[in-house]
């Protein structure tokens, strides 16, 4: 029967509830799932009695969140290749994280390195990735990948793997503290820390614990307070979803990078976020069979009327126009170095004009793509030979673009249905939107953060580079989780921390909370539903897959004086749901002010338009005379990637004192190590634990 370590506490007029593990948790999405699985496993291998009782996991809800809510045609794991006929290797693997630049090597070979154990791991969960008679994992080309390294278990797969890995939780009575809002991550400045980038704040030797708000039983009276504290914590909360006002994270992923940055943990590569076509109306990426099934693509006026064949004008040949839609499957995200020479993604540019002109833009299933006066009737025998070969190999040669989904991959007609969309008799309406950071928080190799004790794992590890093969991030997630458990497990050891020599320092944080949240009942204060649109709009504006130096600056103005004036006036929440609200948009604002100076850093730095967004410059590259810069009015022109900055990493620090409240530096990339010992020696090295002094 589990015993666990829970104790009461008045601080304020507040009864705080206080829980101690060796390890908390924060996120249950594949990523944290799976860390608490492997941490419950490292931990019973290493003869410590009942593991279930040192671990917790905590999430603001069980069905939140990118792994839980979000997918694709066929949502993308991407490993090491498994064809029996197909040689596949680690290095080479690796090359193709860090090729685009940005990326550690030593981070992309362990991610490599730890495909498989991954993959197998959640094999043995029961997550139903499919094989063929003779049990061969088949592989499939996903965005950005030169072999066939994807694998999927359906539109489904990152739910998959979060259900699968929650039932083993269950099984091995890991807690999971369901309905946690997190409110702080409780620091102690006891020591010295490492080198802060400005050598003004200090950062903190330890997050000690993290500090919640029970939404079940929270309202404004009773703040329902939790303090779960830990030796060693591990920030899996996923990606900043609801910073974006156009975007397919689902509804309800924050995460906590507002926070995390407060606590001094460095961000890294926040510049790189993805973009490309989603549908709306229910959130979900438009890859893969969705596009290669090469549906008619057509925009509307607001009221769905006034129906247009938008992109025709731009396309010389019926040919180009198809081949173009079919390969935005596996080129997926919006990539600026694929729209000259009528590339995939100049789709996505000419979605966006459309939609910047008002309109509003449709993928109709029922009807192939319809050409202009001078374009052929579509036919797949025209289509190029890459489009036109895997149509032919998959045998989906069937006369319309529902019938050619339907054949390839009924799941993902299904999806739409269980979410109230029939592609059989309704258009789907798309945009291009926000849908994962590949940059986050820095980690060493071991994926533990710049303070010691605390890891980071799955989208909020800032482990991806400027571009990623589509898939990856599944793979990182498991990988970053397996690398921070082993370390914890082997270097930290398995014992509840002892605090009770920190215990001032901890209630003056608690009541500073309480203070705060005293703050967000002012009759004055901002409405923080208000405060959130503000933030989603200005991102998707100045921080999306369109950006320029001079608006940029501005927002970053902008979202800095909100984040003041957020401090200064509090909120207006009239019931307990805005006072959660209020706790969210307090620390989205921050996280907003560090994506926006990172935008402006690299911008500054002299970048131009790299993995999935473009810059704008007067004296850059057109597009089209018809693809209009909406500020200016005028023909829309982008600049080329700079690629000197593909050797380095922009990080960026919360600091207080500074006019934008976060300072910024660049490191160098840390090259893939290529050192090889033999067995003996490398024996010996584990067998005495050096392996983690290295
Ligand atoms: C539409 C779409 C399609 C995608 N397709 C692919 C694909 O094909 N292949 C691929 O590799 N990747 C894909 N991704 C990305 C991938 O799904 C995510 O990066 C991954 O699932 C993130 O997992 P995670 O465990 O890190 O975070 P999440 O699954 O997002 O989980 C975050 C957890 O933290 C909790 N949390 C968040 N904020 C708070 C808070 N403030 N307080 C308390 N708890 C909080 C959440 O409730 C949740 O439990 C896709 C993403 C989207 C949106």
């Amino acid at each position: 029967m589990r015993k666990p370590d829970i104790r009461k506490k008045r601080i304020g007029d507040q009864s705080v509830t206080f829980y101690r593990y060796n390890t908390v948790i924060v996120g249950a999405g594949a990523a944290g799932m799976n860390c608490a699985v492997h941490l419950y496993e490292f931990m019973k291998q290493k003869g410590v009695e009942n593991p279930q009782d040192r671990i917790a996991v905590l999430t603001a809800g069980l069905g939140l969140g990118a792994s839980r809510m979000s997918g694709s045609d066929k949502q993308t794991y991407y490993k090491i290749g498994t064809s029996p006929d197909v040689p596949d290797s680690a290095e080479e693997f690796a090359k193709s994280l860090t090729a685009a630049g940005c990326c550690h090597g030593d981070s992309a070979l362990i991610e490599a390195i730890g495909s498989l154990r991954e993959f197998y791991h959640l094999v043995q969960a029961g997550v139903p990735f499919p094989t063929d008679s003779m049990g061969t994992f088949i592989g499939y080309k996903t965005d950005n990948d030169p072999y066939e390294r994807a694998t999927s278990a359906g539109p489904k797969t990152s739910r998959f793997m979060s259900q699968c890995l929650q039932k083993q939780l269950e099984r091995y009575g890991v807690e999971i503290h369901d309905e946690q809002e997190l409110a702080h991550l409780l620091t102690w400045h006891g020591l010295p820390g490492r080198e802060p980038i400005t050598g003004k704040m200090p950062v903190p030797q330890r997050i000690i614990g993290v500090v919640t708000v029970d939404k079940k039983s929270a309202d404004q009276t009773n703040h329902a307070i939790n303090i779960f504290f830990g030796a060693n914590i591990v920030l899996a909360a996923g990606g900043p979803g609801e910073l974006y006002k156009t975007s397919v994270y689902p509804k309800g992923q924050l995460g906590i990078h507002g926070l995390a940055f407060k606590a001094g943990l460095t961000g890294a590569n926040l510049t790189e976020s993805q973009f490309g076509l989603a549908s709306i109306k229910f959130r979900w990426n438009v890859s893969g069979t969705y596009m290669q099934a090469i549906p008619r693509i057509f925009s509307t006026d607001v009221e769905g009327k006034d129906e247009k064949e938008f992109l025709t004008g731009f396309f010389p040949s019926m040919s180009k126009m198809a081949t173009d839609i079919f390969l935005k499957g596996y080129q997926w995200p919006f990539d600026p170095q694929r729209i000259e020479n009528l590339q995939s993604s100049l789709i996505d540019v000419l979605v966006f004009n459309e939609t910047q002109k008002g309109r509003r833009v449709y993928m109709d299933f029922l009807h192939n793509p319809t050409g202009s006066d001078s374009m052929d009737e579509f036919s797949i025998d025209d289509l190029e030979p890459e489009a036109k070969e895997y149509l032919q190999k998959a045998g989906a040669l069937q006369k319309t673009p529902i019938e050619r989904l339907a054949y390839m991959n009924t799941p993902a007609i299904e999806i739409y249905k269980e979410n109230g969309i029939d592609l059989y008799s309704e258009p789907l309406e798309i945009a291009v939107c926000a849908q994962h950071n590949n940059g986050g928080f820095a980690v060493d190799k071991w994926w533990q953060s710049n303070i010691p004790q605390t890891f980071i794992i799955g989208e909020m590890a800032g482990t991806h580079g400027v571009k990623r093969p589509g898939g990856s991030a599944l793979n990182a997630g498991q990988t970053g989780g397996l690398r921070a458990t082993e370390y914890i497990v082997n270097v930290y050891g398995c014992e509840l921390p002892d605090y009770s020599d920190k215990h001032s320092e901890i209630d003056r944080q608690l009541s500073d909370i309480i203070t705060g949240f005293e703050q967000y009942k002012s009759s004055s204060g901002l409405d923080p539903e208000e405060i959130l649109e503000e933030i989603r709009s200005r991102m998707t504006a100045s921080g999306g897959h369109i950006r320029e130096l001079n608006d940029a600056q501005k927002a970053l103005k902008e979202a800095v004086k909100l984040y003041k004036g957020i401090q200064q006036k509090g909120f207006n929440s009239k019931d307990a749901k805005a006072f959660i609200t209020a706790i969210q948009a307090e620390h989205l604002a921050l996280a907003s002010v560090a994506y926006l100076k990172a935008v402006v850093e690299l911008l500054e730095q002299g970048s131009g338009s790299r993995g999935s967004h473009l810059v704008l410059t007067h004296d850059g590259i057109g597009i089209h005379p018809d693809v209009i810069d909406k500020a200016t009015n005028k023909p829309l022109k982008f600049k080329p990637e700079n690629q000197s900055l593909r050797n380095s990493i922009l990080q960026i620090e919360y600091d207080e004192s500074s006019p934008d409240l976060f300072k910024s530096r660049t490191i160098e990339l840390r090259p893939t190590p290529t050192d090889r010992k033999a067995f003996e020696p490398a024996w010996m090295d584990y067998r005495e634990g050096k392996i983690y002094n290295s």
